[in-house]
C-alpha cells in the first residue's frame, strides 16, 4: 500500500502533469492508491450480446456484435455527422457520430466484427446509437463482463476526460504493479473469508460477474470499517487510561433511603441492569462517559434519578440538563416530589428564573448547599459555578453539541461523570462508530403494564370517521393530541396548518377546550397553554412538532399526526411516544393525503405493524441514510469511508468491530511482526485526521 501512495499518476500513459494536476484538483486523485481508491459509483453490465431486432422501448447501455454494413456523410457545417449503418444478421441501427469524422472514417472498415457499446435511442423512426465505444472482438479490449462508472466533474469532462478515459488509467495502474501487499494477516483473511486486497481492488473495477463484484466490495467496507474500529478502540484504550474522575465507592443513605422508601415501583430488569453498568463506571475512578438509550416511556429519568442519588452519596454535586424549559420543568416537579422525603435540595434554574431565585441558587452552589440543579441551557453558563460538581445528566443527547457538553466537564477540576440520555434509538452498529468511545447502555424493555398504542393509518377523505372516534374519546375524558407539519398556511406547501387546524377543531368540538403551542410562541406563554392541557382544562392540544420530546399527560390517549407522511419515521416513533403513558388503551392515528409513493405508504405501515423504536431506526436509517445523524452528533470524527455505508452496512461494521477487539485483545500496541502492516496502516489513515479533543 504504502509503495501506491508514492507513486504518481502523472507517469501513467496517456496522463503527464497537466492532467494529474487537473484530477488531483477535481478529485483530489495523485497517487495510484488514489486512483485505486477511486470507485466506481455504478456499473455496466457487459456481459451479455443484445440483439437488434430484441431493441424494445427504453433501453439501458448495452452491446451488440456485427459488421458495418456502410459509411455516409450526412448534414452540412455544425450539423455534418458520420453516419454507419450496422448489422447483428438480425436487424440495422445507425451508428451516429458528430465530432472527430474525419479520423473515424479511417478507423472502422465494412466487413470486420466489432462490438459497439452504447445507448440506443430512436430518431425519427429508426434505431440509432450515438458515439458509442467501439471494440474489435479479438482485441483485448473488447469487455466482458461489468465495467465500472466512475464519477466525474464537469471540468474534467470538457478536458475530454470520460468515465471510460478513468477506467483505461485505472488498468493502466494494475497492470504496473505486480502485487499489492496485504495489510491484513492470513488467519484473519481466512477467518472472515475475505478476498485478497490485490484481488479486491482489480474486482471492484472489472468486475467479470456480479458475485465477483459482491467480495470485492465486502472486501473493501470491510477494510474501511475494520481500520474505522481500530482506531476508535485503540483510542478509547488510550483515553480511559488518561482521564481520571471520580471514584464512587459508596452507596449510602440517599440511595438507600430512597429505594427501600420512595421508590413508588419495581425497577424493570433493564433498569436494573443499566443502573449496575452506571455504578460499576463510577465506582472505576475512570471519568464515565455513557450514552443511555431508551425508547419513550421506558423510564430513564428514575435510572438518571438513581444515579445522581449515588453522587450524591460520595459527597458532589448533580446537574441535570434539558433542552427545552417545559421538559426542564416537568423533570424538576418529578424529581423534587420523588425526592421530598429524604431531604434533597433540588432546584430549577432555566432562561426565566428571576433575579432572586437565580441568587439563591449561586450562593447555594457554590456552598455546596444544593445537591441537585435541574435546567436549561442556563445551567452551562460561566455564572453558574459548583462547589464540587460530580455528575452530570443530559437528557436528549442530540439537540446539545459537542462543546455544550464539554463546557460542564469544565466546571470541575477534576471532570465530572457524564450520563447521556437520548430516546432516539441509535442501531447499535452506528453508536459504536458514531460515539467513538460513548460506553453505551440500553434499556430494552418497557415497564409492565403498558399497552401498546395502537396505530392507524388514514387518508384526509375519512376525517369525518376521525373525528368521531375523537368524539368518543373525548366523551369518556380522555384528551386528545393533534400535531401539524406547519403552523401557518404556506401557498408553497400543500399542507394542513395549526392555524386552520386549531379553527377547524374548535368548531368541531365546541363543548371541549383546545389549547395550541408552537416553536414561534413566548415560552411563558406556550407553558401556559400547556399547563391547561397538563391539568386536563384543554381536552385537546393542536401542536406542531415542539411537543415531540418529553411531555407526560398520561391521561392524554389519541395523537393525531397530520400529513404523518411529511415526517420521518423516528419523529413520527417520538410523536406517538406521547401517548400511551397511562392505562388506557391508546391510539396513534396518521393522517396522510392519498396520493402518495408506494415508499411512503410502506414507510407508514411499518409504523402501523410495529411500536419497537429499534425496528423503526433501523428502517429509516435505511430509507434516510445516517447523514442526519452524523451531521447532528458532531462526533469529531471524521469517517471519510468510501465505500462503506454505515446506514447499510451493519452486519460488516460488527464483524470488523469483532476483527478489531480481538486483535487488540492478543496484541494491544499492534507491535508484533505480524501486525506491523496493521499497524503502519492505521498510522497512515488516522494520524491526521482524529482530533483527539474533540470527542465526549
Ligand atoms: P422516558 O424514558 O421516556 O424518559 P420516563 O422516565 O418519563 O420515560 O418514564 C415514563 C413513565 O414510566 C413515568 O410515568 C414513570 O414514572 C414510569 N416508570 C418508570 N419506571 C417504571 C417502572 N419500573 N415501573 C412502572 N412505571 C415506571
Ligand atoms: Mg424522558
Amino acid at each position: 500500500m504504502d509503495t501506491l501512495r508514492r507513486r504518481e499518476i502523472m507517469y501513467i500513459k496517456g496522463i503527464g502533469p497537466r492532467r494529474a494536476e487537473l484530477l488531483d484538483k477535481e478529485l483530489g486523485i495523485k497517487t495510484f492508491y488514489d486512483l485505486l481508491h477511486h470507485f466506481p459509483h455504478s456499473y455496466l453490465d457487459r456481459s451479455s450480446i443484445y440483439r437488434i431486432k430484441d431493441l424494445t422501448g427504453e433501453m439501458p447501455y448495452i452491446q451488440f456484435k456485427g459488421k458495418f454494413v456502410s459509411f455516409n456523410t450526412l448534414g452540412e457545417g455544425a450539423k455534418t455527422r458520420l453516419v454507419g449503418l450496422f448489422s447483428d444478421g438480425t436487424a440495422t441501427i445507425e451508428i451516429v457520430w458528430f465530432r472527430r469524422i474525419r479520423t473515424l472514417k479511417d478507423m472502422y472498415v465494412t466487413g470486420r466484427e466489432y462490438i459497439v457499446f452504447g445507448k440506443p435511442e430512436v430518431f425519427n423512426g429508426r434505431w440509432s446509437m450515438v458515439h458509442p465505444e467501439i471494440d474489435i472482438t479479438t482485441s483485448a479490449g473488447a469487455m466482458q463482463g461489468l465495467r465500472g462508472v466512475y464519477p466525474l466533474t464537469e471540468k474534467l469532462r470538457s478536458a475530454g476526460i470520460s468515465s471510460r478515459t478513468i477506467h483505461s488509467y485505472i488498468q493502466s495502474a494494475l497492470a504496473s504493479v505486480r502485487n499489492i501487499s496485504d495489510p491484513l494477516p492470513s488467519d484473519m483473511i481466512a477467518h472472515y473469508r475475505l478476498m485478497p486486497l490485490h484481488d479486491a481492488l482489480v474486482n471492484i473495477h472489472t468486475p467479470h460477474n456480479t458475485a465477483e463484484l459482491q467480495q470485492a466490495r465486502y472486501r473493501l467496507k470491510f477494510d474501511e470499517l475494520f481500520f474505522l474500529q481500530l482506531n476508535i478502540l485503540q483510542y478509547s484504550s488510550k483515553r480511559n487510561k488518561h482521564i481520571l474522575g471520580f471514584k464512587f465507592p459508596r452507596i449510602g443513605r440517599f440511595f438507600n433511603q430512597f429505594y427501600s422508601e420512595c421508590l413508588p415501583f419495581e425497577l424493570t430488569g433493564a433498569q436494573k441492569r443499566v443502573i449496575r453498568e452506571i455504578r460499576a463506571d463510577m465506582g472505576s475512578g475512570r471519568q464515565m462517559n455513557r450514552l443511555l438509550q431508551g425508547d419513550v416511556g421506558s423510564g430513564k429519568t428514575l435510572v438518571a434519578l438513581l444515579s445522581i442519588l449515588i453522587a450524591l452519596d460520595n459527597g458532589t454535586q448533580t446537574c441535570l440538563m434539558a433542552p427545552t424549559e417545559i421538559l426542564a420543568t416537568q423533570h424538576y416537579e418529578t424529581i423534587a416530589k420523588m425526592v421530598a422525603p429524604i431531604g434533597i435540595n433540588v432546584r430549577l434554574l432555566t432562561g426565566s428564573t428571576r433575579k432572586k431565585q437565580r441568587d439563591i441558587i449561586h450562593r447555594e452552589l457554590e456552598d455546596g448547599t444544593l445537591h441537585i440543579l435541574i435546567g436549561t441551557h442556563a445551567v452551562i453558563e460561566d455564572k453558574v459555578k459548583f462547589k464540587n460538581l460530580g455528575f452530570v445528566v443530559i437528557d436528549e443527547q442530540h439537540r446539545f453539541g459537542v462543546m455544550q457538553r464539554s463546557r460542564l466537564w469544565q466546571k470541575n477540576t477534576t471532570p465530572p461523570h457524564v450520563l447521556v440520555m437520548t430516546a432516539t434509538p441509535i442501531p447499535r452498529t452506528l453508536a459504536m462508530t458514531i460515539y467513538g468511545d460513548l460506553e453505551v447502555s440500553v434499556i430494552d424493555e418497557l415497564p409492565p403494564g403498558r399497552k401498546p398504542v395502537t396505530t392507524l393509518l388514514r387518508y384526509d377523505n375519512s376525517r369525518f370517521e376521525v373525528y368521531k372516534s375523537i368524539g368518543r374519546q373525548l366523551r369518556e375524558g380522555r384528551q386528545v393530541y393533534i400535531v401539524y407539519p406547519l403552523i401557518r398556511e404556506n401557498e408553497k406547501l400543500d399542507l394542513r396548518c395549526l392555524e386552520d387546524g386549531y379553527q377547524s377543531i374548535r368548531n368541531n368540538f365546541p363543548s371541549y377546550r383546545t389549547a395550541y403551542v408552537h416553536g414561534r410562541m413566548k415560552p411563558a406563554e406556550k407553558d401556559w397553554q400547556m399547563e391547561l392541557f397538563a391539568t386536563n382544562q384543554a381536552q385537546i392540544l393542536v401542536a406542531t412538532t415542539v411537543i415531540e420530546v418529553g411531555v407526560n399527560v398520561p391521561n392524554a390517549t389519541v395523537m393525531v399526526i397530520e400529513n404523518a407522511e411529511r415526517f420521518g419515521l423516528s419523529q413520527l416513533h417520538q410523536l406517538r411516544g406521547r401517548v400511551g403513558r397511562g392505562a388506557d388503551r391508546s391510539y396513534c392515528i396518521l393522517m396522510s393525503k392519498p396520493q402518495i409513493s408506494r415508499e411512503t405508504r410502506q414507510r407508514l405501515e411499518l409504523m402501523t405493524t410495529t411500536t419497537d423504536g429499534f425496528i423503526i431506526a433501523e428502517a429509516d436509517l435505511k430509507m434516510r441514510g445516517p447523514g442526519d445523524l452524523e451531521g447532528t452528533m458532531q462526533s469529531g470524527i471524521a469517517l471519510n469511508l468510501h465505500i462503506a455505508n454505515l446506514a447499510t452496512d451493519g452486519t460488516i461494521i460488527q464483524l470488523a468491530r469483532n476483527a478489531a477487539e480481538d486483535l487488540l485483545d492478543s496484541d494491544p500496541t499492534l507491535c508484533t511482526q505480524a501486525n506491523n502492516r496493521i499497524a503502519r496502516e492505521l498510522h497512515t489513515l488516522f494520524d491526521r485526521r482524529i482530533d483527539l479533543s474533540h470527542i465526549s
